[in-house]
């Protein structure tokens, strides 16, 4: 596969892991440019990373293969508008901001091959999941380049109807706040037993870690996984018991049901 021409509109964070990726990755740093109205935001990712900034985006997507929107959605629509004339034919858009659909995308640019993407925040620690949606006009090799690229920062998975970004949305793209709470609420129960505060942080934040490890790297499924540290009559039955009897299954669904509705209105 050809090493693709690769240039971020907008340098800010998720623009700065994603280069960070792809150059531990070993992609060339003259395969990557950026464009960034701020001067500061500039200067940081070309010296961190060694590649190209620009100010203008017009100059920034001058020869690229491939064009990540990496802007806020707020800006989305001025950015796409501005930049439609000059993006070269073949270039496939991978935009990555929440809540922009192909079709707004379309309607901005013009019909052209597109992927819509729903990174979350651990991708700022190379940790993330994504869920990626391609317009019919995208290439194999195009799905490749793209998998590369949202590889560089964690799991990339393909879904095969557009309107799954919502349910990708409430799972995953909020989803390490539900685990944020839950490390805060295990947290306060651990202070409440008498551990001090950080430590009782510590062990909440560290468990929520070795769980996802092992989840995700022993190819066990987690309710198996659950009833091998599950003793009948022991302390994890005790605490398993008091969740289920809070109905803590039906409130994580309509929890992540309300997050799906929700990105659906904001679509
Ligand atoms: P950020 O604010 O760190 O970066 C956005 C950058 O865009 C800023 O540096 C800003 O100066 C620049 N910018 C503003 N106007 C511009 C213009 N006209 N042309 C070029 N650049 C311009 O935001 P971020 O957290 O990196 O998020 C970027 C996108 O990623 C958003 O659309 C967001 O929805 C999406 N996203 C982020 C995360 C995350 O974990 N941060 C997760 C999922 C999706």
């Amino acid at each position: 596969m050809s090493q693709p021409r690769i240039t971020f509109i907008g340098a800010g964070n998720m623009a700065a892991s994603l280069i960070g990726g792809l150059r531990a990755q070993g992609v060339p740093a003259e395969r990557i440019q950026a464009s960034d109205p701020g001067a500061e935001c500039r200067e940081r990712i070309a010296a961190e990373h060694g590649i190209a900034t620009f100010e203008s985006n017009h100059e920034a997507v001058s020869g690229a293969d491939i064009v990540v929107l990496s802007v806020k959605p707020q800006v989305m629509k001025a950015v796409c508008q501005d930049l439609a004339g000059s993006l070269p034919e073949q270039a496939l858009i991978v935009s990555i901001a929440a809540g922009i659909s192909c079709a707004s995308l379309e309607n901005w640019l013009g019909p052209r091959a597109l992927v819509r993407c729903m990174p979350n925040t651990p991708s700022l620690v190379r940790q993330g999941v994504s869920g990626l949606y391609a317009n019919p006009q995208v290439s194999t090799e195009q799905r490749q380049q793209t998998e590369q690229l949202l590889s560089a920062v964690g799991l990339a998975l393909w879904l095969d109807e557009e309107v799954l970004i919502d349910a990708v949305t409430a799972v995953s793209g909020s989803g390490p706040a539900y685990f944020f709470l839950m490390m805060q609420a295990m947290t306060s129960a651990g202070e409440a037993l008498g551990l001090p505060r950080e430590t009782a942080a510590l062990l909440a934040a560290h468990t929520a870690l070795g769980a996802g490890r092992m989840a995700c790297e022993s190819g066990v499924a987690p309710d198996e996984l659950r009833r091998r540290v599950t003793s009948p009559n022991g302390t994890t039955e005790a605490a398993i018991k008091a969740f289920q009897a809070g109905g803590f299954e039906p409130l994580v669904e309509q929890a992540v049901r309300a997050a799906a509705q929700r990105s659906a209105e904001l679509a």
